[in-house]
This record gives structure tokens, C-alpha cells and sequence, in this order.
């Protein structure tokens, strides 16, 4: 059951449910890049991320990461736990794209020897800038112990979802996650897709990700089904 309209993103809705702490997370099919210049809708993308979240969402788990994932209730609807967000993006890269080539001139591709860890500040009117911990703790966004698990966090579900998508035969290039709390708990929150994440096909190199819209590299949501069929997720 769902009641009033809360928030509205660019990717998604979130309204009240029949019960006070649990809110009804809707995925739209709308597609945006550029801080929403680009703009698309693209049928069935909303059941294919609530799909993929609900996977791995309950991977997740199974590792002992805990989210505000409730349960799948319809096509392109879940029940999740209510969040006080936490406005710092945490982002884990595996391999080198996307801003961070940009900003330190790296070349796209690039193997880290080991998960680097970015922080960014929520703000679409600053276009999420890159933080440090002390900025987060400085300006009263997220404590240093907060920061500390987050990361912490963020790492396990790297190793999580990079076992789950090399076992498919899909590289986890990089990957944002956002956190809330809970009654005094930090959750993972938001949602974990292809929207979010860079995959990379492991033998060709194929984007299978949102670069594909952003770039104007193919069908999307071909991109996406392949993500889901190989990994067994079914819409
Ligand atoms: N990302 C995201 N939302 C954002 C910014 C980044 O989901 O507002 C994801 C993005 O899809 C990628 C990772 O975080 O998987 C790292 O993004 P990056 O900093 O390279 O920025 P981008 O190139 O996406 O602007």
C-alpha cells in the first residue's frame, strides 16, 4: 500500500507506506545524465534496476551488509527501511573512469592495485564536489567514526558484488553507495544497479553500464537485460 509522494529524484520515488519506518521505493524508467541535461525515458528500465537492486540487495545481506532492503513488492517497487541520509556519496574504484581520469589525468582503464575510496558531498547545486573526511566532520555531514564505517562498508560490498559479477563474466569498474541511519544504525540506502555502477565485460571490454546512455554507446536497456541474464536475476 502507498501513501503520500516524500521525495521524487531523477531516478526515483519515494512514498509512505502502512507502516511508519518503511517506505515504498518506486524506480522510474526515466534516464538522466549531466547533472539531468540528458534526458531520456526508457521503458522497463524501472523493473530491470528493481530487479537488479532486489539481487543484490539480498546478496548483500547474505554477506552480512546491512541495507534498508525489505522486500521486493511489485515490478519496479520495494519496501525499504525509512533513512535519515547522510549527504556524503561514498564511490569505490577497482579501475580507472570517469572523474577521476578527468580530474588527475589518468588514463581510462587504468588497473589500482588495490580499492581506492572517494568521498563526495550530495549537493546538485555544487555538482557533488569531492570531500576529504575532514571536510564531512568539519561541516557536521558525517562524523569521523561515520566515515570510518562507510568505508569499511563500502569495501565489503566490493569484494561482495565483485565475487557475485566476475563469477559472470563482468568487471566492477567503480560504484557509488549512499548511507542513512536507522534508529542509531548506519544502513546502506539508495539503490545498487547499473545506474550506479561501472561493468565492464570481462573478455571484450563492453560497457554494460549507464555510460552507454551517457555516452551514446548502444541500447541501454539491452545492456542492462545482459547484466541481468547473467547474473540469473529474473524481472
Ligand atoms: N555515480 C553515481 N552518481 C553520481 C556520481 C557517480 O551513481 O552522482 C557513479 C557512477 O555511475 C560511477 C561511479 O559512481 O559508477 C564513479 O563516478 P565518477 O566519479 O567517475 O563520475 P561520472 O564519470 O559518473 O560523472
Amino acid at each position: 500500500m502507498r501513501g503520500k509522494l516524500l521525495y521524487e529524484g531523477k531516478g526515483k520515488q519515494l512514498f509512505a507506506s502502512d507502516v511508519e519506518n518503511e517506505l515504498i521505493q518506486i524506480f522510474k524508467d526515466d534516464a538522466t545524465a549531466f547533472d539531468g541535461i540528458k534526458h531520456d525515458v526508457i521503458a522497463g528500465k524501472g523493473v530491470l534496476n528493481c530487479a537488479m537492486s532486489t539481487f543484490f540487495f539480498e546478496r548483500l545481506h547474505e554477506a552480512g551488509i546491512n541495507t534498508h532492503f525489505i522486500r521486493r513488492e511489485g515490478k519496479a517497487e520495494m519496501r525499504v527501511k525509512r533513512l535519515s541520509m547522510i549527504p556524503v556519496e561514498v564511490v569505490v574504484r577497482n579501475v580507472a573512469a570517469g572523474s577521476i581520469c578527468k580530474r588527475l589525468g589518468l588514463e581510462e582503464g587504468m588497473e589500482l592495485d588495490y580499492p581506492l575510496t572517494e568521498l563526495f558531498y550530495k549537493s546538485d547545486e555544487l555538482h557533488d564536489p569531492l570531500i576529504n573526511t575532514e571536510h564531512a566532520e568539519l561541516f557536521g555531514w558525517a562524523a569521523r567514526e561515520d566515515i570510518i564505517f562507510m568505508r569499511d562498508a563500502a569495501l565489503k560490498v566490493n569484494q561482495a558484488l565483485s565475487d557475485i559479477l566476475t563469477a559472470s563474466g563482468i568487471r566492477l569498474i567503480d560504484f557509488k553507495l549512499e548511507f542513512g541511519r536507522a534508529n542509531g544504525e548506519i544502513l546502506l540506502g539508495d539503490e545498487i544497479t547499473p545506474d550506479g555502477c561501472r561493468l565492464w565485460d570481462a573478455k571484450t571490454g563492453q560497457k554494460l553500464d549507464k555510460d552507454v546512455f551517457r555516452r551514446n554507446l548502444g541500447n541501454l536497456p539491452e545492456a542492462y537485460h545482459e547484466v541481468a541474464s547473467r547474473l540469473g536475476v529474473s524481472l
